[in-house]
């Protein structure tokens, strides 16, 4: 019987509302909390019909916060008095919350790491600032507890723990073969999305990073239940903390599938200067143009009943196992309209809130709670992994799976 504030109305906070809401065994009560009230309330709606569905009993309030106001959330904090926070506003977000969640002494939890907003690196050095912070108040900071990073990490942590002795090798493969019929939408935060498309790709090998032009490298890949798809070298976040954590790794990549459409759009917005994130004046206004960019593209949240297809995300790891070379593919297959049926969101959405609400579970139940700052590969895969096939992400595993060269 727990309390959570979750920060942020968008399209995975509505994911995190009501599968929290599924879950009312752990979360008796939520507040929705967000820039825009009136998102929170027809969210907090939608559960309500939601919780007859599955015979939910979870109390949910709503509250207007400014996220970027330590102030303002210290003051909802204390008022509302939740075990966990979060975090699944922006990037922009977290070390605000963090230090709201320092001084009212409560649990965090995010999806997405640090990011300042005038330039566009994340890195997890500012997060991981706050370890001792966090250890010194007893409190407990889960780090990417969504899809990628989150379930790639924990199916590391897994392989690590049942498969083999020593992994060398990772390559985690994010695929999305769904199709919502625009030219071109993106089905996370258009800011956030075009932001790390468009940076430089990179990949960790032999102890550094080694960095290569937007998507300058390209595979193609036959997916389970998707079929075969163009996949490009991005660089991302769970690389950073796997290749620290990750006992023997010599190398981890990270690919995406993009269609040519959506690169083909993505180069002429890029030429034209509409995803620069360095200031303008417009008729007298200062505007970023991925801002403005962002305001005219689809919103992700309404991408949901359009999106057919399906999601195939997962790691290949090569490794060893009792002296011998063992290759091994762990995976989910999450279907657009599947997740739109049951919460009113498409995949992408669904694939980073449900882990983060099993990510909240975990740390409330006491299965991951520990004074500090901990990326999910740290804590133990077991649990959570049973609670992926609980809660709509069930995983398969392929002990022949052919590799990415
Ligand atoms: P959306 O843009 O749909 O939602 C973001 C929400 O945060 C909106 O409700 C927005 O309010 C709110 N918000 C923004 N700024 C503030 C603020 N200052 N104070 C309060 N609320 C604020 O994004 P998504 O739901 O698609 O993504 C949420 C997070 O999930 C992002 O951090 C994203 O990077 C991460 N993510 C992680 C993935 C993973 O696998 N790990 C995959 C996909 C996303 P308003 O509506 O008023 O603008």
């Amino acid at each position: 019987m727990s309390r959570a504030l979750i920060i942020g109305a968008g399209g995975v906070a509505g994911v995190v509302a009501h599968k929290c809401c599924e879950n009312f065994e752990v979360f008796s009560d939520i507040m929705i909390a967000s820039r825009t009230k009136e998102k929170c309330d027809s969210l907090k709606e939608r559960c309500e019909a939601y919780k007859k569905k599955v015979g939910s009993g979870t109390n949910i309030e709503t509250a207007k916060v400014d996220a970027d106001s330590v102030d303002e959330l210290i003051k909802l904090i204390n008022l509302y008095k939740p075990q966990i926070v979060i975090n699944v506003a922006l990037p922009y977000q977290d070390l605000t919350i963090m230090d709201a969640c320092l001084e009212t002494k409560v649990d965090y939890l995010d999806t997405a790491n640090y990011e300042p907003p005038d330039t566009a690196k994340f890195e997890y050095k500012w997060q991981w600032a706050y370890r001792e912070k966090f250890e010194k108040a007893g409190i407990t900071a889960i780090l990417g507890s969504g899809f990628d990073p989150g379930v790639t990490g924990v199916f590391c942590a897994y392989a690590q723990k049942h498969i083999f002795d020593e992994i060398n090798y990772i390559d985690i493969l994010d695929c999305n073969g769904g199709d919502h019929g625009y030219p071109f939408a993106t089905n996370f935060n258009p800011e956030i999305n075009i932001r790390e498309v468009s940076a430089n790709g990179s990949y960790w090998q032999d102890g550094k990073w080694i960095e290569t032009k937007p998507m300058e490298i390209k595979r193609e890949y036959n997916f389970d239940e998707v079929g075969v798809k163009d996949m490009y070298l991005l660089h991302h976040e769970e690389l950073e903390s796997l290749g620290l954590n990750i006992k023997g790794i010599k190398r981890i990549r990270f690919f995406m599938t993009f269609g040519e459409s959506y690169l083909t759009h993505l180069k002429c917005l890029e030429n034209v200067g509409m995803t620069s994130i360095e200031p303008i004046i417009y008729e007298g206004r200062e505007i970023i143009p991925l801002q403005f960019l962002k305001a005219v593209l689809p919103d992700p949240a309404s991408l949901g009943p359009r999106t057919v297809g399906k999601t195939n995300i997962g790691c290949i790891f090569t490794g060893k196992k009792d002296g011998e070379e063992k290759t091994y593919y762990l995976y989910n297959v999450c279907d657009h309209q599947e997740c739109y049926k049951e919460v009113g969101s498409q995949a992408v959405s669904y694939t980073t809130g449900v882990p983060a609400m099993i990510g909240a579970a975990m740390v409330l139940s006491g299965k991951w709670k520990k004074p500090g700052v901990y990326n999910v590969e740290e804590m133990d895969p077991d649990p959570f992994m049973e609670d992926l096939n609980k809660f709509g992400l069930p995983w398969k595993e392929d002990y022949a799976p052919i590799l990415v060269d």
